[in-house]
């Protein structure tokens, strides 16, 4: 039935002269989705990317299944919608409305709500798009096996889409919404601090919808944690890598460390200092292999060291710049989002997290620099500590 698919995209529409950048990394992202469809073809007219069947044939009902997973997963995307491509001939656009009825009709008994949404953005196109709609609906509705419908213009259960442009005109049943944002790969890569927790995947996720791929990198302290804990982030690296063409995942045991500060260090600044290193070891991960921020899943308040005063604390620890994407976001929001992007499931079973090792019974909410400094001093060869963690690091292709 559908030979084409429309994709419509917002955000790329605003931008000015470097829309063609925004449209091609796009087209890139869109083409790497469909990889598993080699017969297919990706194209842009003006405002719209579409993709045909190399050979003009409609999709199979698997090829469509296949394609809408592909896309939900392109940020960038606004929307898109299977449709039947005509040519810019009134007869066309009438036969296609007429054969795509009864589909879109299945089901529905006598009394369905229905309208037809026509746009013209072809003015040589002879008839105006009110005129389309009142033709079709009068075309539709002798269709033998149609039950009767009532028109609402405003609320229709079933709406049949029409749009008349200069290379070709559509007719679509649907809508499907995309993630929307930027696509990935048209702003500077990022490396995301990623715990097994909820908060960082969507951190990670968010990033990529602001156009940033990501790397991830992970802090473990084994043999103090368990295997489990680097598995468990491992397969949420490589569930979030489906929404982006490639990310590495770093990981970094900093158990030596954290045995240097259990030792030499005031037990409450335990994690303030854990995660002053953390930020340390990834700027210069990030520096490495070209990563031009680093982004975390902290949110203010959620925790004692997501305090306005910690977070301060731990940002002064280098000069690279930290992102913060779900920082004012209300828990249950995150929630929803690790939901809508598959991350939930894999973040929900407990595992030691590196954080918890030798965690403070009470720890410090409000830790002054100055007194954080004093306690880094004490750390003998902190410096060179913190040159071995990285020379360490161990890279994992997701
Ligand atoms: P999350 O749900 O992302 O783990 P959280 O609410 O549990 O966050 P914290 O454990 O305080 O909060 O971590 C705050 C942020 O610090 C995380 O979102 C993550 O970006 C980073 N982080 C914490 N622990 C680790 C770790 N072991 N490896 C890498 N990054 C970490
Ligand atoms: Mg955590």
């Amino acid at each position: 039935m559908y030979n084409c698919v429309i994709c419509r995209y917002h955000e790329i529409a605003t931008k000015g002269n470097n829309r063609a950048m925004f449209e091609r990394v796009f087209v890139d992202n869109i083409r790497h989705q469909l990889k598993t469809l080699p017969d297919l073809r990706v194209g842009r007219v003006r405002g719209r990317v579409w993709i045909d069947h190399k050979s003009g044939v409609d999709f199979s009902d698997a090829e469509e299944q296949t394609i809408r997973e592909a896309l939900v997963r392109v940020c960038g995307l606004a929307s898109f919608s299977f449709v039947v491509r005509t040519a810019v001939d009134i007869d066309a656009v009438r036969n296609a409305a007429v054969a795509l009825a009864p589909r879109l009709f299945a089901g529905k008994s006598a009394g369905a709500t229905f309208r037809i949404r026509a746009r013209r953005s072809n003015k040589r196109f002879p008839m105006r798009s009110r005129d389309i709609e009142i033709d079709l609906v009068s075309r539709i509705a002798g269709v033998p096996g149609i039950a009767p419908f009532e028109i609402d213009l405003d609320n229709a259960e079933i709406t049949l889409g029409v749009e008349v442009r200069d290379e070709f005109a559509i007719l679509y049943a649907e809508s499907i919404p995309g993630p929307g944002g930027l696509p990935t790969g048209s702003n500077p890569r990022v490396l995301t601090l990623l715990s097994g927790g909820i908060d960082s995947p969507v951190a990670a996720y968010l990033m990529m919808k602001r156009g940033s791929p990501t790397d991830y990198i992970s802090f473990h302290s084994a043999p103090y944690t368990p295997p489990e804990t680097t598995d468990k982030v491992t397969r949420i690296a490589k569930h979030l890598n489906q929404f982006q063409i490639s990310g590495k995942l770093y990981l970094v045991n900093l158990a030596e460390f954290q045995k240097q500060v259990r030792d030499c260090c005031e037990e409450r600044f335990r994690t303030v200092l854990y995660r002053r290193a953390m930020m340390r070891i990834a700027e210069k991960v990030a520096l490495a292999h070209k990563c031009r921020a680093l982004a975390t899943g902290e949110a203010l308040g959620q925790v004692a060291s997501q305090t306005l005063v910690n977070l301060d604390v731990i940002n002064r620890a280098i000069d690279m710049l930290i992102l913060r994407p779900v920082i004012g976001e209300d828990k249950l929001d995150t929630i929803a989002t690790a939901e809508k992007i598959g991350t939930m499931t894999l973040s929900a079973p407990q595992v030691p997290d590196s954080c918890t090792v030798f965690a403070p019974a009470s720890p410090a909410t409000a830790a002054p620099l100055k007194q954080i400094e004093i306690q880094e001093s004490r750390i003998p060869g902190y410096g060179e500590l913190i040159d071995k963690i990285v020379s360490e690091v161990e890279t994992v292709e997701v």
